[in-house]
């Protein structure tokens, strides 16, 4: 999944110091994980029932938005049993019987509290095959949480329709049927649902059979092979399909009506991806047909349910004249993560909600290797995850991941879960983008064909069945005859990442210590990993190095030559270098490739940001880079420059920064230009929108004035400007827009039917930073204007844009009730902690703690931890960032500055 909690806020949690601490320092930490077996697995569900096929049949009524369902459950009874036990939420079960005979309406009870339906039995069931018959009412929400609604306007037309889509993961399918909703009950589903005439109905199988009743058609699904209940999918409404045939597969991309063509770059990209992974994972892709499905709101990502993914529309659709190119990489991006997991999370599905990173993990990974290999030019491992997230510092998935993983409220990959709610704050970077990376760092250390072949191996082995994280690791030691489970420990097991310092010792030998990588993490408990250690010395060919223990040695690395530490910057791991060993560095820039100049850069950032080094490494660092319009290097700068420019609102060295910022990103924008060359990389335009963003944001008033004379032109001649360049155009005009401004940009966004262009508009007004404009865009959340999602997210987005998260606050507190009924699961916990991590006041530290205890459940208090050390950090960091500016503006060597 690709969750709305993936756009909206990351979520760090407590971790297992106390049991980690026992593996320190002396000794690695040592896997634990057990390979997958059923009745070890961890849940709150009795292993003694176990369901084998389900028939469901779902009338739903969106008069009333309700819906009346029946079931059919064969189970297997495995030892004599007097009650049965299965998960149902917000549903109100009936009538139940076992083996035809109706159980009396005392014998259901529904324990909401624990999300079960307990059934009594009159007598002791034997064990043996049982047949389980419910029938219940539900509610069709107006969220993305079980069955839910969505009201939009139909393209061309403007009429305003409604349609209907499910998510369940990760604990929602029992909001739609009673189920046996924990990963490892896997069974096979038979859903048929009553829909009206017109719609088309889809499901996670072809249509079987349709036949008319009254109120419309019943539309009967094919029965789907044993998979767990979180990938169950039902959507339906007035859709239109476009589609081709694949080998054996038919594919299919659905969209509201009117908006299949715009389609048509998705089913091009699924058919390459889907041959690809064919090849890659050597099992064919098992189901007879794959659909996409756009969704015009209800979630703000995408959800890998088996045989039918759904997306929110603007991350599947693509209109070659009006999207920009970074959409077109998103889309790629999303369908490459989301197809992976056909296998990898539902042909084999992780035991447990702990182990959900071998789904995401390696679902990132996975897309990011398929999306690299046929898009070298996006440079996917280096270049931000698109669309940009205003919660993120970075958005190099790998930066993001570190960012937090070295921070007190990280935790281990691998970490327990025990309730829906920990099942829910499971998705977050470190499960996404750590595993990801490690899995880069683990195949780089393996080799690119070892590794598949271990894929492969897993996948045979395991397919139809669930794992844990020790199935592929042996799958893995067995393909590569290295002990990956003892490697992947340290990674997956313990919290945090090491940093590797470098020293030059005499007679060319370099000492190498490593230790963990902390910031604003003061008596970290000391950890140590196994490191695949990859480098070269300059002009030589790449070595690796297997770093067991705390110090390694390298030896004849000559005292003048220069020594890079991870390669690529395909580690998960800081490099810091002693003084002799980073200028040798700098004098050999131009002849590093990009990649070693964006991991020089990324780590140099960190380092300042942990306070291990001034800030004057990294502008150092910056201003020795060889003249260039690389996109990742540059973007890698305006990352940096784009957070000081916000946590500098209101001191007074502000100004300072802005015109030193300007004089550092200025050189490439002149060198660019702002108009688009014939012929010129894709790369280019990303990088140009990026550099009108951020001039714009510094206050440069010559990208200012040329914002507004284009928004102007656009206004009438929409073509006047090209896609690449809308968004940041707009997002300038809104950021320094009147009140006149404003309603003309707000007009504009609530005209327009294409989302894209609508979230381009909305964005913009998210700028501004008038108070009484601020005020007024808040509104926009209480209404009905955006879908539900769009709405919450567009407040995040104010919090962080307009640099008035104090307004927001207050807006967001007196309405919290309303801005929470438009979240999904686990927005509870999650919603006002993130609304605080805009802040750089202590004081609001304190305010959080306080609202917490009076209003948040204690589920909450991973998030609340998170943005009380993220506002620490900033409070801390302000302060000494304009102070180190200051000494290194004023004594930098003006011969070096540029
Ligand atoms: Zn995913």
């Amino acid at each position: 999944m690709l969750g709305t909690t993936e756009l909206l806020m990351q979520d760090m949690r407590i971790p297992l110091f106390a049991v980690l601490v026992l593996f320190s320092i002396t000794s690695l930490v040592r896997a634990v994980e057990k390979p997958f077996k059923f009745n070890e697995t961890p849940g709150k569900l009795p292993k003694t029932v176990v369901p084998t096929q389900y028939s469901i049949r779902i009338v739903p009524n969106t008069a009333n938005f309700t819906f009346a369902g029946t079931e059919t459950v064969k189970v297997n009874v495995r030892a004599p049993i007097r009650q049965l036990l299965l998960n149902a939420l917000e549903l109100k079960v009936d009538a139940a019987s076992v083996d035809d005979k109706e159980l009396p309406a005392s014998a259901i009870k529904i324990d909401k509290e624990n999300e079960l339906l307990m059934l009594t039995l009159p007598s002791e069931l034997a064990a043996g095959d049982h047949t389980l018959t419910l029938r219940f009412t539900g509610k069709i929400n107006q969220q993305g949480q079980g069955l839910f609604y969505m009201h939009y306007q139909e393209q061309g037309s403007g009429a305003r329709k409604i349609m209907l889509g499910t998510q369940f993961e990760a604990t929602d399918a029992r909001r739609f049927f009673p189920c046996w909703d924990e990963p490892a009950f896997r069974a096979r589903f038979q859903l048929s649902a009553v829909v009206p005439e017109s719609w088309l109905g889809v499901s996670n199988m072809p249509i079987e059979s349709e036949k008319r009743v009254g109120g419309g058609k019943e539309v009967r699904f094919a029965p789907t092979p044993p998979m767990s209940s979180y990938l169950n999918v039902f959507v339906a409404g007035e859709l239109d399909v476009i589609e081709s045939q694949i080998g054996p597969t038919q594919v299919r991309v659905i969209a509201t009506k009117g908006k299949a063509e715009l389609a048509r770059y998705a089913l091009e990209a699924s058919a390459q991806i889907l041959r690809y992974y064919n090849d890659y994972f050597a099992v064919p892709y098992p189901l007879p047909k794959l659909d996409q499905i756009a969704l015009p709101g209800g979630f703000g990502g995408a959800m890998e349910n088996w045989g039918a993914i759904t997306y929110f529309e603007s991350t599947l659709l693509f209109d070659p004249k009006n999207s920009s190119g970074e959409t077109k990489q998103g889309v790629y991006k999303v369908l490459a993560h989301e197809m992976a997991h056909m296998w990898f999370g539902d042909l084999v599905t992780m035991a447990w909600w702990d182990n959900l990173w071998l789904n995401e993990g390696f679902a990132s990974w996975m897309g990011s290797k398929c999306t690299a290999h046929f898009n070298p030019e996006w440079e996917v491992w280096l270049a931000r995850e698109l669309p940009r997230d205003p919660t993120r510092r970075s958005g190099i998935a790998k930066e993001a991941a570190m960012e937090g993983d070295a921070r007190s409220t990280t935790h281990a990959i691998q970490h327990p879960v025990a309730t829906q709610a920990e099942a829910n704050s499971a998705f977050d970077d470190i499960t996404y983008k750590k595993g990801q990376s490690f899995l880069r760092m683990l195949e780089s250390f393996l080799g690119e064909d070892v590794f598949r072949d271990g894929i492969r191996r897993y996948l045979a082995t395991h397919k139809y069945s669930n794992t844990t994280t020790a199935d592929l690791w042996d799958a893995l030691s067995e393909s590569s005859k290295k002990p990956v489970g003892e490697i992947a420990a340290g990674w997956t097991e313990q919290p945090g990442f090491p940093v590797v310092k470098v020293k030059r010792e005499p007679d060319e030998r370099v000492r190498l210590t490593q230790e963990r990588f902390t910031v604003n993490f003061k008596n970290a408990p000391p950890l140590l990993w196994k490191i695949p250690l990859t480098y070269f010395v300059m002009g030589e060919v790449p070595a690796t190095l297997l770093m067991a223990g705390q110090a390694s040695e390298l030896d004849n690395i000559p005292a003048d030559r220069g020594l890079k530490l991870n390669i690529n910057g395909a580690g998960n791991y800081r490099v810091e270098y002693d003084a002799p060993s980073w200028n040798l560095l700098l004098d050999n820039l131009p002849k590093l490739a990009v990649e070693e100049r964006v991991n020089l850069l990324g780590d140099s950032w960190a380092l300042a940001e942990a306070g291990r080094a001034p800030v004057s490494l990294y502008f150092g660092l910056i201003e020795r880079l060889p003249a260039s319009s690389d996109l990742t290097e540059r973007e890698q700068i305006i990352e940096v420059t784009d957070f000081v420019n916000r946590l500098l609102i209101g001191s007074p060295q502000h100004q300072k920064f802005q015109r030193y910022a300007q004089s550092l990103l200025r050189p490439t924008f002149e060198t660019l230009g702002w108009e688009p060359k014939a012929g010129e990389p894709l790369s280019a335009g990303t990088l140009r929108a990026s550099l009108i963003s951020i001039l714009g944001d510094l206050n440069d008033s010559e990208v200012i004035t040329g914002c507004r004379e284009r928004f102007e032109k656009y206004v009438t001649d929409p073509a006047s400007l090209a896609p690449d360049l809308r968004r940041a155009v707009l997002k300038v005009v809104g950021r320094y827009a009147d009140e006149k401004t404003w309603e003309r940009l707000h007009d504009f966004g609530s005209k327009t039917t294409s989302i894209e262009e609508k979230q381009d508009y909305y964005n913009a007004l998210a700028e501004a930073s008038d108070p009484k404009l601020v005020k007024k865009t808040l509104s926009i959340a209480l209404t009905d204007e955006l879908p539900t999602s769009r709405a919450v997210f567009l407040v995040s987005r104010v919090a962080r844009c307009s640099g008035r998260p104090d307004l927001v606050w207050e807006f967001a507190a007196k309405n919290m009730k309303t801005l929470l009924a438009k979240t999904d699961t686990g927005g509870m916990n999650r919603y006002a902690p993130g609304l605080f991590t805009f802040f750089s006041d202590e004081s609001r530290a304190a305010e959080l703690k306080a609202y917490t205890r009076r209003n948040l459940p204690a589920a909450s208090a991973p998030e609340v931890a998170k943005a009380v050390d993220e506002i620490q950090f900033r409070a801390e960091f302000r302060k000494r960032f304009a102070s180190q500016l200051n000494t290194w503006v004023e004594n930098k060597n003006p011969a070096t500055a540029r």
